[in-house]
């Protein structure tokens, strides 16, 4: 298959369209990451998803809505909370878990009574919806396992000749995918963090809970409500592990490896006889955000035999990061 490649004006937007009304998938820019967006309406375009990410079958896709108008062809109740959030929300990195609409796909969900659904507040994403006058169901446009994608080139490393077309844009504002919060739990449950922030939902829903799966890796066989939280991800090639420590421990630590690379906080570079690239400053979740997938995959192309990395806060954005980043490490984190 050869795949497209479209300009982010009208003539690509409509482009896009008609390939998702034809049951194709395109790779579109949304603020989160790059999504792989095909008919929420159809299981054969769902199912080409699945195939080009190789993603796991257990794995639920969320759907993309262009105006608050689409909402009743992708859910079947739209509760009074969830009005709240959207309002609050959308468009924007918020995704809502709730019951699922009899139109949206039987693949979609893979077997839950359930969906997940936002606004996105990029624009493209929003007119290419728009124009295909149908909800899209949008993973991030990578191979499943590898970094996510914040650049249309990160998507071509990873998709070409596996999916219709890509929308050549700019990068993720955000850089990680959007937080996803579960309205079919009482009390609602965060399933995983991202820009909108725990924080941030708490003014609106006081008695939201960080769902375990959030810090730490499930047992094996245990149900965990987000499936997608408990598959190793977001990874490298090289071996990623996790520092947990001060600066000067971080920096003792890593100045004693061999052939390392150190993502590090601004702060950590001072004290650093390693290679180094930083991810933003300690308390700079936003801009931690947007840079570490692009960073985990330019690592790649360094040569190092082990990748480590100064754990981020548990609070704010950098508990989005901090999210990723053990999956990317497979749950291996050095406390100093
Ligand atoms: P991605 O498409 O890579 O952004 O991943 C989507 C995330 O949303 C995964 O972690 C899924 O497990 C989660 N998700 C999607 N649909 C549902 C659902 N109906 N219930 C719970 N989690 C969901
Ligand atoms: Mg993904």
């Amino acid at each position: 298959m050869i795949t497209a490649r479209l300009t982010d004006d009208n003539k690509g937007i409509a482009a896009a369209a008609d390939i998702l009304k034809a049951d194709g998938v395109v790779a579109i820019p949304t603020e989160t990451v790059y999504g792989l967006a095909a008919s929420a309406f159809s299981d054969k375009a769902i199912e080409k998803v699945f195939i080009a990410k190789g993603r796991p079958q257990d794995n639920p896709l969320i759907v993309h809505i262009s105006d608050i108008g689409m909402i009743s062809s992708a859910v079947s109740e739209f509760s009074p909370i969830a009005k709240t959030l959207a309002d609050a929300f959308w468009p924007g990195p918020l995704t809502l878990v709730l019951k699922k609409s009899e139109r949206i796909a039987e693949s979609v969900s893979r077997g839950l009574d359930t969906v997940a659904v936002r606004m996105p507040s990029h624009k493209v994403a929003r007119e290419v919806i728009k124009a295909a006058g149908i909800p899209l169901a949008a993973p991030s446009a990578n191979i499943s396992g590898s970094p996510s994608p914040t650049t249309a080139d990160h998507v071509i490393a990873d998709l070409d000749g596996r999916i219709d077309a890509v929308i050549m844009s700019g990068s993720s504002e955000v850089g990680v995918e959007s937080t996803v919060v579960s309205l079919v739990t009482d009390p609602p449950r965060l399933l995983r963090p991202g820009r909108v922030t725990a924080e941030e939902l708490m003014e609106y829903i006081p008695n939201l809970v960080i769902d375990k799966a959030v810090l730490s890796e499930p047992e094996k066989g245990e149900k965990v409500a987000s499936p997608g939280m408990k598959y190793k991800h977001y990874s490298p090639k090289t071996e990623v592990l996790l520092i947990s420590g001060s600066e000067e421990a971080f920096a003792d630590f890593v100045n004693k490896q061999e052939n390392c690379l150190a993502i590090c906080f601004t702060e950590d570079e001072k004290s650093l006889t390693c290679d180094y690239l930083s991810y933003g400053a300690k308390t700079d979740g936003e801009a931690q955000a947007k840079s570490i997938f692009s960073l985990l995959r330019k690592a790649d192309t360094l040569g190092k035999d082990k990748i480590y990395i100064h754990a981020p806060e548990k609070t704010g954005v950098s508990l989005a990061v901090y999210n990723r980043l053990i999956r990317a490490a497979a749950f291996r984190v050095i406390e100093l």
